[in-house]
């Protein structure tokens, strides 16, 4: 079985040695060359084209797939997919929200109160938004008061990314697939000791702004069966309503090559339809190359940050080598994939996402 065959087909931006950037397709370990379709150095100019052209082009593209020139994905140099306008990240997982206040904020209530009521986000930095592979460099900061210096709580955040397409406001929830191209993996390196000191009361800021790693392959809706839609009580606004569909994503988490987590999406609270009727709610438009994340994966048992995972670094996991981890260290390499149920029964690969650590 095939993770990235016919039924799947994830747009990306690759370069062979000495050449332009150009628009390519992943079939199998192999990038087809779409240019003569799509000839532009980035996805933006596709995204803003809108579903009826997307569905189109992918129909043409799986149509004749021996037409395209194929070059081995060994050989190429892949570059991040789309410029991103705008990114937002959302806190959706409830198994994450409330391990994070067990383990941060012990004796306080689990969720905040408005949890259940919106899906909270927060206004992340598109600009320091980088592909997979891109070296990440441990952030210096202030890690309490009067302590300055480089992190030493780096974790990551496996999340499922939205990217938009079609310019928009005030989007309802059964409109979400008009204006959402695709899906990538996303990264959020985090530095706890940072957030510990810095988010109270505007949420995150240096603790997660210098890198988010995305996958540089950008996967279409049009390739996933729909997940079932969670299940929220009490009922949200109607602005929130219906909560369109979940979706089957289950991510695979491995630190320097031992799997250490495998958190399902379908646990997340609030739906990506939600996420974007939200954001958009108060006339706030969205861009093409808008990129919004789902926030954490976490389920009941498997969690999709090592802050979870290791209980704040007091239960460290061991590594394939033998090495124990709390948090990451300089030269620790993590890599995220996933599976997801794919919309013609079979299963579509996503990702990876990958990057190291570096001093
Ligand atoms: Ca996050």
């Amino acid at each position: 079985m095939t993770l990235f065959g016919p039924d799947n087909l994830p747009y990306g931006v690759f370069s062979e040695p000495g050449h332009e950037r150009r628009i390519g397709v992943r079939l199998d370990d192999v990038v087809l060359d779409v240019s003569e379709l799509l000839p532009w150095p980035s996805l933006n100019p596709f995204l803003a084209l809108g579903r009826p052209e997307w569905t189109r082009i992918r129909g043409e593209i799986r149509s004749e797939l021996r037409r395209w020139r194929q070059i081995a994905l060994g050989a190429v140099e892949l570059h991040m997919p789309f410029e991103v306008a705008d990114y937002t990240d959302f806190y959706s997982s409830e198994h994450h929200a409330v391990n994070v206040s067990r383990i941060l904020r012990p004796g306080e209530p689990g969720l905040p109160p408005q949890w259940k009521h919106l899906p909270i986000g927060y206004h992340g930095r598109a600009g320091t938004v980088v592909v997979s592979g891109t070296p990440v460099r441990r952030p210096y900061g202030q890690l309490g008061p009067g302590l300055f210096g480089p992190a030493q709580r780096l974790d990551i955040e496996a999340e499922v990314g939205f990217v938009v397409g079609t310019p928009g406001a005030r989007i309802p929830t059964t409109a979400w697939r008009d204006h959402v191209f695709g899906v990538v993996l996303v990264n959020d390196w985090s530095a706890r000791d940072i957030q510990a000191f810095e988010y109270r009361p505007l949420g995150p800021f240096l603790a997660k702004s210098f890198a988010t790693s995305i996958s540089p392959w950008v996967t279409p809706l049009e390739a996933f069966a729909d997940g079932k839609p969670p299940e929220q009580d009490p009922q949200p606004l109607p602005y929130l309503l219906p909560p369109g569909s979940g979706l089957d994503v289950t991510l695979r988490v491995e630190w320097n090559g031992t799997e250490v987590s495998r958190p399902s999406y379908n646990h997340m609270y609030w739906t990506a339809a939600q996420q974007l009727a939200h954001l958009t709610v108060n006339g706030a438009a969205v861009r093409t190359g808008d990129l919004f994340a789902s926030g954490t994966v976490s389920g009941p048992t498997q969690t999709g940050s090592f802050l979870e995972l290791t209980e704040n670094g007091t239960r460290p996991v061991r590594l394939g080598n033998g090495d124990e981890r709390g948090f990451l260290e300089d030269g620790d390499q993590v890599t995220i994939s996933a599976t997801a149920a794919g919309a013609e029964g079979g299963t579509i690969g996503l990702g990876p996402v990958s990057g190291t650590v570096c001093p």
